[in-house]
């Protein structure tokens, strides 16, 4: 068996190849060659959040569970709140393969998703990238979606404006202009939209947002948060990561809810990857990516993870 500790994580893996991970597993889903299991979530008191995600890619030869939570005493003892480890079995025979540390990569597997519906559905000639949300995983999304246009500057917004100077920090390490607007001017500027916010309500309307827009709707991964108008929803075309998730817990859940849209509405962005969905059909639509996080991510990019350090020389090999 494999450990790849969380410490190795960051310089084994990047933005690219979690890119390539998750938009294979992605393609396996659309064919029907891997799925995910039922999620367990647990509350354990205290405001801390225990759970499973897994499942099985026959294609990729990954069979797996990423068990993590949210534990807010974490910060007072100088580690982060959200705590997760990847665990891989052999599909034939179910002995453990590897175990991976999985906090940086639930970020780069978070940040990839968004890149690839930017990649498959915004304009070829989108130039303005509009960041709704500047909290730990913005940075990420803002890195990855910068690998996927030609982006000339950024436009930001956030509930908390004080958070926006770190990304500012982001986007100009990335030689990015950036600029923290007002939602009108987001929407009224920004060619791709992500939104990456643990919001309740509705941040960004319907109104604030152009024709030709695609937007990439990450932070809603919970029953009850919301990031979009529902009415932005009907007006779009909407993909997601699966579909299951996109109607209850993703931003898909309140359209639904209101009779907006219907699950049949929705394509997952697996069918454009594998050319059985044309995707984007014209520069005034609007598309929008229900990015949910599904378990499948996890393992593609733990996988990953665990043949770059093998063929580094870093993997860390026990008897089981
Ligand atoms: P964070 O706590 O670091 O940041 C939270 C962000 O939400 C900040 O920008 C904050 O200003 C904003 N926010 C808080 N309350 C708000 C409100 N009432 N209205 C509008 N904005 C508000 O969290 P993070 O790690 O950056 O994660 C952001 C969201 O993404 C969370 O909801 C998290 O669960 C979700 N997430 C989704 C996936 C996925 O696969 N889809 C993966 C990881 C995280």
């Amino acid at each position: 068996m494999i450990i790849v500790p969380e410490r190795a994580i960051a310089g084994l893996i990047s933005a690219e190849q979690a890119f390539a991970a998750v938009e294979a597993v992605f393609a396996s889903m659309a064919k029907g060659d891997a799925y995910n299991f039922p999620v367990i979530r647990e509350a354990l008191g205290e405001g801390r959040q225990y759970g499973f995600k897994s499942g099985l890619d026959r294609a990729g030869s990954n069979l797996g569970v990423k068990a993590g939570g949210y534990f807010p005493g974490n910060a007072d003892r100088g580690i982060t709140n959200h705590q997760s480890t990847v665990y891989l079995f052999d599909p034939d025979t179910g002995r453990p393969t590897a175990m991976v540390g999985g906090n940086l990569l639930t970020a780069l597997r978070t940040a990839a998703a968004s890149a690839v519906s930017i990649d498959r559905l915004a304009r070829k000639d989108s130039k303005v990238l509009g960041m709704v949300g500047a909290g730990h995983q913005a940075g990420f999304q803002l890195r990855a979606a910068a690998k996927t246009r030609k982006f000339e500057r950024v436009v930001a917004w956030n509930y908390h404006p004080d958070m926006l100077p770190t990304l500012g920090k982001v986007a100009e390490e990335l030689g990015l202009p950036f600029k923290g607007v007002s939602l009108e001017e987001l929407g009224a500027e920004a060619d791709v939209i992500i939104t990456i916010t643990s919001s309740p309500a509705a941040s960004l309307m319907d109104a604030h947002v152009r024709p030709g827009t695609h937007l990439a709707c990450m932070g809603t991964d919970t029953i009850g948060k919301q990031e979009v108008e529902p009415s932005l929803l009907a007006r779009a075309t909407v993909f997601t990561d699966e579909v299951a998730q996109s109607i209850t817990l993703g931003e898909a859940q309140h359209a639904i809810g209101s009779g907006l849209i219907k699950a049949a509405d929705i394509t997952t962005i697996g069918e454009v990857i594998n050319g059985t969905h044309p995707g984007r059909t014209s520069d005034d639509e609007i598309t929008l990516f229900d990015g949910t996080g599904v378990g499948l991510q996890d393992l593609a990019v733990a996988k990953a993870a665990v043949d770059l350090a093998v063929a580094k020389g870093i993997a860390i090999e026990v008897e089981v």
